[in-house]
Order: structure tokens, then C-alpha cells, then sequence
């Protein structure tokens, strides 16, 4: 027979959203009980996605540091990769940060069960408890934040360890001689720079013709060009046809060629690529296959929104299985709020996070809604990608008008110091009133930056208001104030002549 209990607050799912949510809730004085799968909350970002990623980033970021210090007359030699340290420390970074977040659940006297929750009505739970056992919980309201999981596309799915997802390759099983990259969008590429630091000869197919879908080009030719000298090969307008278990014919791993044997277990993936952009040919219905050690399919993530017993109350689900929210993230079920990546995109920690803080200040009668401005997206790739509110191309889209004011980081005293001059730093202006927009970064260290530009539009900041900001010297968050100079004309570094009737160095887009 299941134990049962009572809670005024349900929070389902530990990650970014829900552990804020349910700290709110109870620094509000609710009393509240969180679930996850998980020994301690953390979620996704903690366990399996922000974190670990950004841990490995780090260690690609000083292998290649080794390599740019040439250029100031350092010499070192290759690294010497002790892979079991590598994991140890990403775990054990891990492991510190959820075990304090578990610290400060407890001292806010949440109830942490660890186990797996779905609805039984919508006033309760049941949870099959990690330890064994049920337990149903009885609620007057529930947060649930069941986040996402790696999308997957069946016909790719092999049942091989070979084949990866995002959560596998975090575990960095080995370094593989060749790894295939399916998806060219954030998450594909973070890991593509851990790997290639690694030492993994890696090739991206992405679908679409530019790398990091839908983000600005002229933040993604930077990137395109550096990852261009790290990368293998690069396949845009491509596609991955299929997968298959292959056996290399001679010399063993990291060999590639035209034909695999198939079936049995194998010993590498043989991947069929086809598409106009492979080798850029430009020649239709091109296709070839290329045998690789590992493969990684990073196409995007699905929400969690099946298996949580949501038939059994009144929340609606839309086609791509996101949970119907308002402004103050309540579902169609009075007693039910839904925050996070379940509830849609952007699909990022920080988000989840404010969300999670409304929803609890909703349930304890605060007056508040999810409204903001901006959020700000971050690549941490090398150089890093940034942008927040009004992309150029979604004015496009819109066929909104703007004033477009670019400051290359060629212009940049610190980037100099840094021998990293590929950067830009661009704003995005109302035409009339200055009023900043958007931002995009692309530079090391663009996802410091970016939150300058956060601050600046959820301010309602006018480009002069960041103009008249002293900077300090010599930093890259110089280059913000130089971008907004140049909304209204010129920067004390970049000098263009003057053009009749555009401003300098602007792009006004009709
Ligand atoms: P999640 O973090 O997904 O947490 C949901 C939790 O609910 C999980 O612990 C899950 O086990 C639990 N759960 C699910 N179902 C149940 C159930 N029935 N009962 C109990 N518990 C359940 N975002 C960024 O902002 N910056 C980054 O740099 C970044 N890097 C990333 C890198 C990778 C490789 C990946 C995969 C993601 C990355 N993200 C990043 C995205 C970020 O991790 C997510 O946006 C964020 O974790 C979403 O938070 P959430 O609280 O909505 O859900």
C-alpha cells in the first residue's frame, strides 16, 4: 500500500526551473516537495547538458590556448590527455554543485523524494519512489518542469553505443579517431570543439546551408572560418541519409573509404550523406558514405511531456508536445503551472529559471508575469556566439526597419592583446530613436558580454546611454560602447568616411 502525504506546492522535475521554483516557493513560505529522478536536483543544465559541457569547453579552451601562445613565442608540446581525470573532475565538478543544491534545498525545508511523478487527478501524485516503493502526494498546486530530452530521429537511433547522444558523449566514453557531428546548431557544436580539442578528427553535416541555424551571418562567418581549421569536414546542405554497423576492411579505426561490411557488431558506423552542399560541388543529389568510430546526433530536444499522467487532468499539449502556459505560466488546469523547456522555446537554464521564480510568486499571490524583454542565447563555442532581443534577421522577417551599427574587434585594443581580432560586436537601433534593440557578439568571451546588452534593453537604454557609459581600458566590453558611437555616426576607433545620407558604418534595413 503507498504512503501518502500532503504539500502545498509539488514541484515535479529538479533542473534550473523547477529547483528555483521550488526555493521561491519556499523563501515565500510555502510549504513544498520536489521531485526528480535524480539523487539531487540539478537536472538537465547539472547533470547532463550546461555544466558538463561548459567543464569540457574549458579543457578544449586551454588545449587550443597552448596552440595561440606560438604566436607569443610559446612552445608546447601536445597535450597529454589523461581521459579518467578529464571525467573525474567534470563529475566532480558536477557533484559538487547538485550536492549543494541539495544543501540548499534542505535548509529551506523542502521534502526532496527521488523518483518518477505523474498525475493521478489534478490534485495529486503518484511517485514510484528510486528506493523502491509509492508514495502519493496530494498537492494544492504543482510546478511541473519535466524539461527535455535529446530529440532523435528513428531511422539514425542504432541500437550501438556507437551512436550518441548529447547525455553520451558528455560521458566522453573514449576519444574516438573519427566522429560524425548530425545537427550543426549549438549543442552540436560545443561537443564538436570538445572532441576536436580532444583529438578526434570530426565532420559536421548540418541540414541547412549555415551552421547555427537561424543566427545572424555575419555572428556565424567568424566561427565558420575558426572551426573551419579544427573540424575535418564541414557538410552544409547535407543531410545523414542512415547509419548502419559497419567493420573498417583494413587498418583499423579512423580509416574512411566508399564501402563498409554491415550487420553483426561492428566495429564503426557507416553513414550514408547525401545533398547539393557535400564537398561543395553544388551537384544535385550527391551522396557518399564515410565510415566514422563514433557518431553524435544533436538535432534539437523534445519536451518531457508524455509518461507524467497529463491525460489524467485538464493541461493542454500543443502538436510539438510544449505545455500550453499564459504569462504567469498556469496551464489549462487552475492548480497546475508548467515552466521550463516543457513549455517551449528558447530551450535555455536561464529562462527556466525565471519562469520557475514567477510561477512559485503566482502560487504564494504575488502579482507577478513572465514578460521580460530579452533573453540572451549564448554558443560557447571558439569564439564564442551571443545575441539578445532583435536579431537582423528576425527584422527581416518582420520587415522591420533598423539602424544596424558593426564595431570589428580588428579595431579593439584588448582583442589585439589577445591576438584575437576576429571578433564583432554589433547593435541594433530603432532608426529614430536609438532605442537599442539587439545585440550580437561573436569574440572570446561574447557570452560575458552579452549581458551588458541584456541590461541595456531591458533598461529601454538608448545606444547613447551605452555611448556615454565609460568603458574601462583596455577590455573587450569596449567594443559595446564603440558599436553604439557608431549608431549615431562615428567610434574614436573605426573611422569610416562620411556617407551622404547613412549614418557610419550603419546598415539601415528596410
Ligand atoms: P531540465 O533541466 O531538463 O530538468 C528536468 C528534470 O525533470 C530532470 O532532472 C528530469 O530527470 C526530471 N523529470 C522528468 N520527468 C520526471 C518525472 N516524471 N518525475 C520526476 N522528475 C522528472 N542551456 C543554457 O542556458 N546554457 C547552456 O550553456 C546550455 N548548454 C547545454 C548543453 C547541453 C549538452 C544540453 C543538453 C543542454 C544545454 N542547455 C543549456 C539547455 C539546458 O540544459 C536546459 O534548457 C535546462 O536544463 C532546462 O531546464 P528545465 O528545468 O526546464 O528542465
Amino acid at each position: 500500500m503507498a504512503e501518502s502525504s500532503r504539500t502545498q506546492v509539488a514541484v515535479i522535475g529538479g533542473g534550473p526551473g523547477g529547483y528555483a521554483a521550488a526555493f521561491r516557493a519556499a523563501d515565500l513560505g510555502l510549504d513544498v516537495t520536489l521531485i526528480d529522478l535524480d539523487p539531487n536536483p540539478g537536472g538537465t543544465c547539472l547533470y547532463r547538458g550546461c555544466i558538463p559541457s561548459k567543464a569540457l569547453l574549458h579543457v578544449a579552451r586551454v588545449i587550443h590556448g597552448t596552440k595561440e601562445a606560438q604566436f607569443f613565442g610559446l612552445q608546447y608540446g601536445e597535450p597529454n590527455i589523461d581521459l579518467d581525470r578529464v571525467r573525474e573532475a567534470t563529475r566532480g565538478i558536477v557533484a559538487r554543485m547538485t550536492g549543494g543544491l541539495g544543501q540548499l534545498g534542505k535548509a529551506r525545508k523542502i521534502s526532496y523524494l527521488q523518483g518518477r511523478a505523474s498525475f493521478l487527478d489534478s490534485s495529486s501524485l503518484k511517485i514510484h519512489l528510486a528506493e523502491g516503493g509509492e508514495e502519493d502526494l496530494s498537492f494544492e498546486h504543482a510546478i511541473l518542469a519535466t524539461g527535455s530530452r535529446p530529440a532523435v530521429i528513428p531511422s539514425l537511433m542504432l541500437e550501438s553505443d556507437r551512436v550518441m547522444t548529447s547525455t553520451d558523449a558528455l560521458e566522453l566514453p573514449d576519444i574516438p579517431k573519427t566522429l560524425l557531428v548530425i545537427g550543426g546548431g549549438y549543442i552540436g557544436l560545443e561537443l564538436a570543439t570538445v572532441y576536436a580539442a580532444l583529438g578526434s578528427s570530426v565532420t559536421v553535416v548540418e541540414m541547412t546551408p549555415s551552421l547555427l541555424p537561424g543566427t545572424d551571418a555575419d555572428l556565424v562567418k567568424p566561427l565558420a572560418k575558426h572551426v573551419a581549421g579544427i573540424f575535418d569536414t564541414i557538410h552544409l546542405e547535407a543531410r545523414v541519409e542512415s547509419l548502419q554497423e559497419a567493420k573498417y576492411q583494413t587498418g583499423g579505426s579512423g580509416q574512411t573509404g566508399g564501402s563498409g561490411q554491415t550487420g553483426g557488431s561492428g566495429d564503426c558506423i557507416q553513414a550514408t550523406i547525401s545533398g547539393p552542399g557535400v564537398d561543395g560541388d553544388r551537384k544535385p543529389n550527391r551522396r557518399f558514405r564515410q565510415l566514422f568510430d563514433r557518431v553524435l546526433v544533436s538535432v534539437g530536444r523534445s519536451p518531457n511531456s508524455s509518461g507524467v499522467g497529463l491525460e489524467n487532468t485538464s493541461v493542454e499539449v500543443n502538436e510539438q508536445g510544449f505545455v500550453a502556459v499564459d504569462n504567469r505560466l498556469r496551464t489549462a488546469d487552475p492548480r497546475i503551472f508548467a515552466i521550463g523547456d516543457l513549455v517551449g522555446q528558447p530551450m535555455l537554464a536561464h529562462k527556466g529559471t525565471r519562469e520557475g521564480i514567477i510561477a512559485a510568486e503566482v502560487i504564494a499571490g504575488q502579482k507577478s508575469v513572465f514578460e521580460p524583454q530579452c533573453i540572451p542565447a549564448v554558443v560557447f563555442t571558439d569564439p564564442e556566439v551571443a545575441w539578445v532581443g532583435l536579431t537582423e534577421t528576425e527584422a527581416e522577417t518582420q520587415g522591420r526597419e533598423i539602424s544596424v551599427a558593426r564595431f570589428p574587434w580588428a579595431a579593439s585594443g584588448r582583442a589585439a592583446t589577445l591576438n584575437r581580432n576576429e571578433g564583432l560586436t554589433k547593435i541594433i537601433a530603432h532608426p529614430e530613436t536609438g532605442q537599442i534593440l539587439g545585440v550580437g557578439i561573436v569574440g572570446v568571451g561574447a557570452g560575458e558580454l552579452i549581458a551588458e546588452g541584456a541590461m541595456a534593453i531591458e533598461m529601454g537604454a538608448l545606444s547613447s546611454d551605452l555611448a556615454l557609459t565609460i568603458h574601462p581600458h583596455p577590455t573587450l566590453s569596449e567594443t559595446l560602447m564603440e558599436a553604439a558611437e557608431l549608431v549615431s555616426g562615428s567610434s574614436t576607433h573605426l573611422y569610416r568616411p562620411p556617407r551622404k545620407k547613412k549614418a557610419l558604418c550603419t546598415g539601415t534595413k528596410t
